[in-house]
């Protein structure tokens, strides 16, 4: 059963539909399957998800994950059985009939109009408005994952159900490699190798903010320094503002109406003052950069103005959403505003653009564009929006971009695109956003002097490509699953002594690295090399140098990279430091 009707226009393309009546299929033929492992099981709904189904389910006892086994095995045995899914009409009366026995389901009929519809397949039958793939035997390749609690219709005052999950495909390889990608994503999440690896940290005492451990530190002062760098070389000036604002400027801004529940405010009494004042921390810096850019009398050849801020924001998430990176109540982002005419628009947003491609392409990052465009209630007319659509458009088509228009969901002052990142699993995580603002520029009455003369006020363009720096990490740990690149890697190389005999030689290489520059560090203690190895490869540094009288003897390293027998060459000392300087130069911003 499914709590809405699709039929195929609902559907983005083909794939998709045949995916969701696969998917949704497959969970009638689990329903079946538990009706035999549980006889008298209750059935709520088992709607297609991502990647899957689920049932939500009513019977006697837990189910534990002994019993998906058997799940399992009634379902193979109804997939070989290979009946078709028949389709049958029927009216409210007839409906309430057939679910006799089967409460939610007629708690269900009774809100429905018309004629219903169910879906049998060997004699078991489900209230259910398809579509459907046409026997059982399409359902071949499904694993079931877990079991989770779920209330009736969201409802914690109602009964609780149990939500079986699973995962169905339409071939043995697709099944194989979406679980392939589960297992992985696990082995790489970022909160089990950021503690494995010593990046980062949490604390109760501080939920949702970061501590940045040493070898982390490394991985966001690299991230922070090349794209500040790039900036500034792209014409962007940077600058610094204050964290705690007197409520005053949120007024001005609007956050106070719109945004006050996620920010933290203090509250402060000083000498003199008849009332108690409060300040908020910024939960961003456009207000701060609003104010930058009114301090002074500004004209059109001063723009664009592009201003950049790594400044530390905080948003009060709710604690019980605080997890790892991806969550966070303090964080800094790679912003920037850029104030600029409106003739300036569509090449600036180009030039940002081919900005993100040259940033993403640096950590063959994949991604793909979404432009939001004028919603329902918005602010200015048509003309305006028009023209800012159309240099959105035309940015995008002018870089040879394939993107997505997500109609109506653009923010009330003005329209956006947003940039998800495809990492190295395929998953997509939205990081970089370009917004064309006309309102908060009118809000602080900024303005600049025109070449007529006249006042005119400027577009503000909001722009990011990380994104925050925190989650953007916590992307790239799960995306290179801990092995860094040479240039972020904590460490660059560990150099391992055979023996006591080249301890001395050890101390000479380390000191020539570190005096070029490379993060490097020795291992010259008593266990016996193939110990330091393995210890080695737990920790990821980028190089192992390997160390032997030979190589004392004759000035050289041997050089081995990551992963089993990754032997990359013996060299002298100075051959190998140079190409560890080549290696570490930045691909943006160095
Ligand atoms: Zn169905
Ligand atoms: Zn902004």
């Amino acid at each position: 059963m499914e709590d809405h009707e699709k039929g195929r226009d609902a559907f983005a393309d083909e794939e998709s539909y045949r995916l969701h009546s696969l998917r949704h299929s497959t969970a009638h033929v689990m329903a079946e399957a538990i009706a035999r492992v549980f006889p008298g099981a209750k059935f709520g709904i088992g709607p297609a998800i991502e990647d899957g189904f689920y049932y939500d389910v009513d019977v006697s006892r837990p189910i534990h994950e002994a019993d998906l086994e058997a799940i399992e095995a009634e379902m193979k045995a109804i997939v070989k059985r290979n009946s078709p899914f028949q389709r049958a009409e029927l009216d409210r009366d007839a409906a309430m009939a057939t679910f006799a026995d089967q409460p939610y389901k007629q708690e269900l009929i009774a809100s429905l109009e018309g004629t219903l519809t169910t879906y049998e397949q060997g004699g078991f039958t489900d209230l259910c408005r398809g579509p459907h793939v046409p026997r059982t035997g399409n359902c071949k390749h499904f694993k079931l994952m877990r079991v989770s609690g779920a209330y009736w219709r969201g409802d914690a005052t109602r009964p609780q159900l149990q939500r079986v999950y699973g995962t169905v495909w339409p071939t043995r390889e697709a099944l194989d490699q979406h679980l392939f990608r589960l297992e992985e994503a696990k082995k790489r999440d970022h909160r089990k190798l950021g503690r494995e690896l010593g990046l980062f940290m949490m604390h109760e005492y501080a939920p949702g903010a970061t501590f940045w451990l040493p070898k982390g530190e490394v991985l966001y002062h690299a991230l922070a320094e090349s794209m500040r760098t790039e900036l500034l070389r792209e014409g962007y000036v940077a600058v610094r503002t204050p964290m705690l604002f007197d409520t005053a400027l949120w007024h001005t801004s609007g956050h106070w109406a719109h945004y006050r529940d996620n920010m933290f405010k203090i509250d402060k009494h000083e000498e003199g003052d008849e009332h108690v004042r409060t300040y908020a921390l910024k939960p961003m810096n456009c207000p701060s950069h609003m104010l930058v850019f009114g301090s002074a009398k500004r004209s059109y050849r001063e723009l664009p103005m592009r201003v950049h801020d790594q400044g530390v924001l905080h948003r009060d998430e709710v604690r019980g959403a605080l997890g790892g990176l991806t969550r966070v109540r303090q964080f800094s982002q790679d912003d920037a505003h850029l104030f600029v005419m409106e003739s300036q628009i569509e090449d600036e947003v180009r030039a940002i653009i081919s900005l993100i491609n040259r940033i993403y392409g640096a950590f063959d990052l994949g991604y793909k564009a979404k432009l939001s465009t004028r919603p329902a209630e918005k602010l200015g007319d048509d003309t305006l929006w028009d023209a800012a659509e159309g240099a959105l458009r035309g940015a995008l088509d002018a870089n040879g971009l394939a993107y997505t228009v997500n109609e109506g969901d653009g923010a009330f002052y003005g329209p956006k695109i947003d940039f998800d990142v495809v990492d190295a699993l395929g998953r997509a995580w939205q990081c970089a956003t370009i917004q064309l603002d006309y309102q908060l520029p009118r809000r602080f009455e900024l303005s600049y002097v025109g070449a007529d003369n006249g006042a005119h006020v400027p577009v503000v363009i909001h722009r990011a490509i990380f994104g925050s720096f925190e989650r953007f990490i916590g992307i790239l740990i799960e995306h290179y699953a801990g092995n860094f690149p040479f240039w972020l890697a904590p460490e660059q190389v560990r150099v391992l002594t055979v023996s006591e005999k080249a301890e001395s030689w050890g101390r000479e290489v380390l000191g020539a690295l570190r005096a070029a520059g490379i993060r490097a560090e020795l291992d010259a203690g008593a266990d016996k090399i193939g110990a330091k190895i393995r210890a080695a490869h737990h920790e990821r540094p980028f190089y192992m140098l390997i160390l032997g009288e030979k190589e004392q003897e004759n000035g050289t390293v041997s050089v081995r990279g990551r992963g089993e027998n990754n032997t990359v060459g013996t060299f002298t000392l100075a051959e190998f430091v140079a190409r560890c300087q080549a290696e570490s130069r930045p691909p943006f911003g160095g």
